[in-house]
Formats: C-alpha cells, sequence, structure tokens
C-alpha cells in the first residue's frame, strides 16, 4: 500500500514508517515540525534502507493538502499529527482546538476530494475519562474527559465516526493508545520531549542520565497495590506494528472500529522504577510527591478486541521497554541534535 502519515516525524510516527516499510509499504510523510526534527526521517530511512519522501507542511493547509494529493495517490492515512501535551492543552485550549480539529477535517476534506477513504487514526485512552472499572473495553461508554487535549480525541473519533456513517465506502480505525513507551532497539529514534518531560519515562530517563535530580512520585496512596498509580506501557515498536495491521485491515473492510492498543497489563510508577534499575544497572531517585491533579488511580486495557479483529498482540515485555528507552537515551543525550 502507499500510505501517507501526517506527524510521521514524531514519536510513534517514526516507529510506525519503520515498521511500513519493512512490511513493504509505500511511505509519504507530512509535517511540520512542530514538536519534531527532519533527523527523524533521515533516520528512518537509514534504519530501513528505503526512501520517504517528505513533505514539510501543516495539515490544517487545505492548499498544501491538495498539492500532496494531487502528487501521489494513497491507499490509507494515518493521522498522527496533533498536539499532545495535557497540561499545554489547559493552558492554550484555542490552540490546541485549532491545531487538532482543524487537521482532522482539513485532512478528511481533501482525502474524500480524491476519494482516499482509509484512514486510520491516533486516539487515546484518555477518552475513556475516569473509569467505574478496569480493564477498560472499546464498547464501555466514554463519560467524558478532563483536559481540552482529551476532549480533542473524543471530537475527531466522533467527527470519524459520522463521516462513516454518512458514507459506507469509508473505513475508520480508531486506535485507542495506552502508555507508549521504550524506542527503537538500534537506538537511533526514540521520543524526543521539548523541555522538561511531563511523562513517566522520558522523566526517568533524563534521572538517569544525570540532567535532571530525582523523579518526583505523583502519589503513592492511590488504592493501588503500592499505592503508586498504575498504566497500561506499551512499547513504541508494539504500537507501531498494531498500525500495519490495522492498514490492512481497513484495505478488507469498510466502516468504523475502536480499537485499544495496550498490552492488557497495568504496572505501577514503582513497578517501572525498579525494573528500570535493574535492566540498566542504574539507580533512579526519586520522592513522593503530592498526586498530579487530573490523575486517575489505575487504567489498563482490554486487549483482546485488537487480536481478534487485527491479529495483533503486544509482544515486548517491561524490561524491553526500560532496556530500549535507556539505550535511545544514552545514545542520544540531546534527542536529535547533535
Ligand atoms: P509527537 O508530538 O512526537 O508527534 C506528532 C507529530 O505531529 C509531530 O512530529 C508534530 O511536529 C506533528 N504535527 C503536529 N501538528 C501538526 C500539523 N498541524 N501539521 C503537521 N504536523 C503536525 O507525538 P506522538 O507521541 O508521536 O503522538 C502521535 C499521535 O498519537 C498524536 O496525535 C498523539 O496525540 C497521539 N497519542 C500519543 C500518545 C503518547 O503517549 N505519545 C498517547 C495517545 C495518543
Ligand atoms: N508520573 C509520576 N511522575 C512523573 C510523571 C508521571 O509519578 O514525573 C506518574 C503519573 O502520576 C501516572 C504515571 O506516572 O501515574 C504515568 O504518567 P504519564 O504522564 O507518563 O502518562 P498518563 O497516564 O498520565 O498519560
Amino acid at each position: 500500500m502507499k500510505i501517507l502519515t501526517t506527524g510521521g516525524a514524531g514519536f510513534i510516527g517514526s516507529h510506525t514508517c519503520v515498521e511500513l516499510l519493512n512490511a513493504g509499504h509505500e511511505v509519504v510523510v507530512v509535517d511540520n515540525f512542530v514538536n519534531s526534527q527532519k533527523e527523524a526521517v533521515h533516520r528512518v530511512e537509514e534504519l530501513t534502507g528505503k526512501t520517504v519522501q517528505l513533505y514539510e507542511a501543516d495539515v490544517c493547509d487545505p492548499d498544501a493538502m491538495e498539492q500532496i494529493f494531487s502528487e501521489h495517490t494513497f491507499d490509507a492515512v494515518i493521522h498522527f499529527a496533533g498536539l499532545k501535551a495535557v497540561g499545554e492543552s489547559v493552558a492554550q485550549p484555542m490552540r490546541y482546538y485549532r491545531n487538532n480539529l482543524d487537521s482532522a477535517l482539513t485532512l478528511c476534506e481533501t482525502m474524500a476530494r480524491h476519494g482516499c477513504k482509509r484512514i486510520v487514526f491516533s486516539s487515546s485512552a484518555t477518552v475513556y475519562g475516569v473509569p467505574d472499572e478496569v480493564p477498560l473495553r472499546e464498547d464501555m461508554f466514554c463519560k467524558g474527559c478532563t483536559n481540552p487535549y482529551g476532549w480533542t480525541k473524543y471530537m475527531i473519533e466522533k467527527i470519524l465516526m459520522g463521516i462513516c456513517d454518512a458514507d459506507p465506502e469509508w473505513s475508520v480505525v480508531l486506535l485507542r493508545y495506552f502508555n507508549p513507551i521504550g524506542a527503537h532497539e538500534s537506538g537511533r529514534i526514540g521520543e524526543n520531549p521539548n523541555g522538561i518531560p511531563n511523562n513517566l519515562m522520558p522523566f526517568i530517563t533524563k534521572v538517569a542520565a544525570g540532567q535532571l535530580d530525582h523523579l518526583n512520585i505523583f502519589g503513592n496512596d492511590y488504592n493501588t497495590p503500592d499505592g503508586t498509580g498504575v498504566r497500561d506501557y506499551i512499547h513504541v515498536v508494539d504500537l507501531a506494528r498494531g498500525h500495519v495491521n490495522a492498514c490492512e485491515y481497513a484495505q478488507q473492510h469498510s466502516g468504523c472500529e475502536i480499537i485499544n492498543l495496550g498490552t492488557g497489563v497495568g504496572y505501577s510508577v514503582l513497578d517501572i522504577v525498579h525494573a528500570f534499575e535493574k535492566v540498566n544497572g542504574i539507580k533512579v531517585p526519586y520522592v513522593i510527591a503530592p498526586r498530579r491533579p487530573g490523575d486517575i488511580a489505575e487504567c489498563y486495557s482490554d486487549p483482546r478486541k485488537a487480536e481478534q479483529l487485527l491479529g495483533w498482540k503486544a509482544e515486548k515485555n517491561l524490561d524491553d521497554m526500560c532496556r530500549d528507552s535507556w539505550r535511545w537515551q544514552k545514545n542520544n543525550p540531546n534527542g536529535y541534535q547533535a
């Protein structure tokens, strides 16, 4: 298949490009580099020995998107492009709604004009809101999000469902990611957050590297086995492979499917710290800090639908995630900057 990846230079997009190319697909990337570097795409080419056509453009720009679609016939699109920092979305709601909703609508309008009706969308477990029970299943009612970022994911899911209802030729796969961590095992591509990381694993790797003094563990009084928050961490390469299967599924089916991409296993913050220390032989100093506003105690997936529909399940374990996250950080102390 010939596949357009929007936001393909980002963390999940770059890993997915590698898996798509290795599976024999052709890949075109459009990215405006608001949160990524061109170097990531060069490294995708280096890892696969294949070329990627790269467009530097904003997916919200209808003329740029028209140009790309007039130069290619795509079999499917994976829409990764979006702003993703929860705290920033609370501070800058208009920017988040404009970027995330506008890019999704502009993309879908361009696709429709060109008769490309297959899309895989990066949604998030955040759309489940505060869950009544875990594991989370795709058929559970989403009670509402706790921040503008989450609402953009929720709204784009609704937009894509509406497009499918109106035109049964569309094929939409809404992938609800749980907590992607890890990196490609080569140590050449990985997560490259700007400034001080918000998420747990990039924070841990920066502490291990001595770039940050200690980890703050946000609360140890949750109703969980050790009191710290529990999440469903998934290796980014497993997640990337799930997109290959989702594209192939979309080629054979029409309609809209919501699919969790997680492992189904919950680990606590302390589990992650201890696994990281053991696997890599490095201490991660931490202090117990107050709970982070908006956090929930437990969040993990029921991953069975992905296995049934896509024939996919996560294969890598927590040790792999910790080892690969650290290799990326160690080999690239400043991310993609030399
Ligand atoms: P990322 O920031 O590394 O990648 C997103 C990419 O989109 C970046 O390269 C950025 O430059 C690009 N981009 C943003 N707005 C754009 C626009 N208007 N036009 C063109 N390019 C644009 O993030 P990621 O972690 O790779 O996430 C990819 C997708 O998955 C996002 O939509 C994110 O919300 C979603 N997601 C991520 C996580 C996670 O924990 N990483 C969890 C659930 C969902
Ligand atoms: N967390 C933490 N310290 C940090 C960052 C995160 O204790 O510096 C905890 C957080 O409270 C949650 C888990 O780690 O229980 C995962 O947080 P992250 O921000 O990575 O992902 P989220 O599940 O919030 O999207």
